[in-house]
């Protein structure tokens, strides 16, 4: 059989993305030995295309911001489905966070009076997100990056080897975690460049591997984003839950095809770009929702004075949450009224002299000039919904980030609970710093705890081993390349932004086939530089999200958030109640209800009794104080 490498470590974090380097600085602050594997070169990660900003309610453009209206905005954006204790931490541990990202060398954009700046995004009722221009992921990455080869300088002083206690594998790619009984004992891969097959034993894991973008086919996401960490932890025996809820970003570039779905940051329209269908209408003024009708504009004028005067205006309705501009943008296509490409308009170009935009939005100038042709200081971009963020994810302990199996641990967009049914722009950055740092630590005291070591047994090295090499030495049979593509027209056509129970059906009647069908895939060629092979184990990744996404959309019959059913088009209160949570049994994936704990009081207090009506029961309003304290946000 073909060799195994081996190597040990106290923590392994598998994820070179914020929430991972995060996870991996906090755990090696805490004296333990860890490495980080990520599947492309270090510092190519997805946060790295993170371009509007991090949440962080630091107060600096509007004094009146504080944890609490931001508690309260991200409760709003996710319609409640949020686990509120996430959130609350969140909320609070934010401005910490990136205070402390200063201190380790970030250079963010400054107010006049030289505080971090703060732009304004969809849902976030003060400006609110800490940004470097239109890349702010860059910095971050660039940041975190720098403070570990601080501490391998540091390790260096101490012990001769910069490796010693932080090691980067880079371009290696994870394809199963191995258990010792119940608990975690470590993780089995290979090297993507040589194919040379590898074992990581460690008491914890921290999975930091993003989303499952690329189970659609419009997407933002980047070729990484195949849900391994969702389907790592599940066939680990974790839970997974609201995977129903995917969000669907209103502008992705739609032309041309060859970058069909290449994000649009939403700061274009946090400063000042305005949204118009084929009649040159500002359509989103007859799109805001009854539940959020008393925060938006209701005439352009208002909502133009609001980018000068926020404190006497309301915002335009362009800044309604995410789900709501996708919503809405898809209806005006669809009854004629788009743009020649399919989309509608996003034009910047009107409202701000040239220089401002491409001072502000560099990226966006860059990105459309060079792969479209062009000119946003000129004329307007055509943009449409792409599937961009996962707000479904490994179910884990708030403050610890553990998962239901002992040693391992979750943090960023892999983990689920935080958002809610939909995630506010800005609040994955904070997100993966805030629950980066968590599991970091949790990772530490778990293994500070532990009275033995689990070990790998070699027949759970020998069963991965096996999986990995099955489709070279398959003959024959499926190619790789047509199962991805009739995974993701599948969940595109099928389980997209609009659903409804008979097309659902029939996407997991596809998906059981296309499930058969992939262990006949069969690759050419050998180990080294072998990308078919790469998707070929990707694949059932892939489909197991998918899988757990269609059955969770098939069974909540409501809309809410980042989930449209045609059928069931409104928010109902019973439903809030309500986790769908997805684990595997005997190697299929099934589905429970699970309960939604209740808020503690001091926190729901933090609402008011008339916007709470909106979303719950009349028996959970009951202990609700009456005399709570009006605020105006
Ligand atoms: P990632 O940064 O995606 O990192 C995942 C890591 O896991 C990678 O290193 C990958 O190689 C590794 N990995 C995955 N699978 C494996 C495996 N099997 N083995 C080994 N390694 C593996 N959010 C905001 O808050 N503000 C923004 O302005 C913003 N802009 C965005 C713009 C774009 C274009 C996109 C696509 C997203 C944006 N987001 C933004 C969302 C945000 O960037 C992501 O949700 C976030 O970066 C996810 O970070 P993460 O650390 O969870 O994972």
């Amino acid at each position: 059989p073909t060799a195994v490498t081996h190597h040990t470590y106290d923590v392994i974090v598998i994820g070179a993305g914020g929430a991972g380097l995060r996870a991996a600085i906090e755990a090696r602050l805490r004296g333990k030995r860890v490495a980080i594997i990520c599947k492309s070169l270090f510092g190519k990660a997805h946060t790295v295309m993170a371009e509007g900003g991090i949440a962080a309610s630091m107060g600096n453009a509007n004094p009146r911001d504080n944890w609490e209206v931001h508690f309260r905005d991200t409760m709003r954006g996710g319609k409640f489905l949020n686990n509120w204790r996430m959130a609350e931490l969140h909320a609070k541990e934010a401005p910490q966070r990136v205070w402390e990202l200063e201190t380790y060398g970030a250079l963010f954009d400054r107010t006049p009076d030289g505080k971090i700046s703060q732009r304004n995004f969809g849902g976030h009722n003060f400006p609110r997100l800490a940004h470097v221009g239109d890349r702010t992921g860059l910095e971050l990455i660039r940041t975190l990056q720098q403070k570990i080869v601080s501490l391998q300088q540091e390790d260096f002083a101490r012990t001769g080897d910069y490796e010693s206690d932080l090691k980067v594998f880079h371009e290696y790619t994870i394809t199963e975690l191995l258990k010792d009984g119940d608990r975690v004992a470590g993780a089995f891969g290979y090297q993507r460049p040589t194919g040379e097959l590898v074992c990581f034993h460690s008491a914890a894991v921290v999975l930091a591997t993003g989303g499952v973008g690329k189970s659609f086919k419009v997407t933002s996401n980047s070729w990484e984003y195949t849900g391994d960490g969702h389907a790592l932890a599940m066939r680990a025996g974790a839970k997974l839950l609201n995977m129903e809820f995917v969000q669907f970003h209103p502008t992705g570039m739609v032309w041309p095809p060859s970058v069909k779905g290449i994000l649009v940051t939403e700061s274009v329209r946090g400063d000042g770009g305005v949204l118009k269908n084929s009649d040159g209408v500002r359509f989103m003024f007859n799109y805001i929702p009854e539940v959020f009708r008393e925060q938006y504009a209701t005439s352009e004028d208002e909502g133009d004075r609001w980018y000068t005067d926020a404190d006497n205006n309301r915002r335009p309705p362009e800044l309604l949450p995410r789900d709501e501009v996708a919503r809405a943008i898809n209806n005006e296509v669809k009854e004629g009224r788009g743009s020649p490409a399919g989309g509608v308009f996003l034009d910047v170009s009107s409202r701000m002299p040239a220089a401002e935009i491409t001072r502000r939005l560099p990226s966006m100038y860059h990105q459309f000039k060079e792969l479209a042709d062009v000119d946003i200081t000129a004329g307007p971009m055509e943009v449409g919904p792409t599937c961009h963020y996962v707000m479904g994810g490994v179910e884990v302990d708030p403050d610890t980030a553990a998962s239901a199996v002992p040693g391992l641990f979750a943090a960023g967009e892999v983990a689920g609970g935080m958002h809610g049914s939909n995630r506010l722009g800005g609040n994955s950055l904070s997100d993966l710093l805030v629950f980066g740092c968590r599991a970091g630590a949790g990772a530490a005291a778990y293994l500070d705890g532990l009275a033995s070591v689990p070990t790998v047994s070699d027949e759970s090295v020998t069963a991965a081993r096996e999986d990995v090499e099955r489709p070279i030495q398959n003959s024959g049979g499926e190619n790789a390349y047509t199962v991805h593509q009739e995974l993701q027209q599948t969940m595109n056509d099928l389980v997209g932004i609009i659903r409804k129970a008979d097309e659902m059906e029939l996407a997991l009647k596809k998906l059981h086939e296309l499930r058969d069908r992939i262990p006949r895939v069969a690759v050419d060629g050998r180990r080294a530089y072998n990308p078919g092979w790469h998707l070929a184990l990707d694949l059932r990744n892939m489909l197991m999200v998918s899988e757990c996404i269609a059955m969770a959309a098939l069974e909540r019959q409501e809309s809410r958030g980042g989930h449209t059913r045609d059928d069931y088009p409104t928010m109902d209160e019973n439903w809030r109640r309500e986790l769908l949570v997805c684990s595997l049994q005997d190697g299929e994936v099934t589905l429970e209800h699970q309960g939604q704990p209740s808020m503690r009081s001091d926190l729901f207090d933090l609402f008011e009794m008339d916007e709470l009506k909106k979303y719950y029961t009349g028996d959970e309003l009951g202990g609700h104080r009456s005399d709570a304290p009006v605020r105006k946000d």
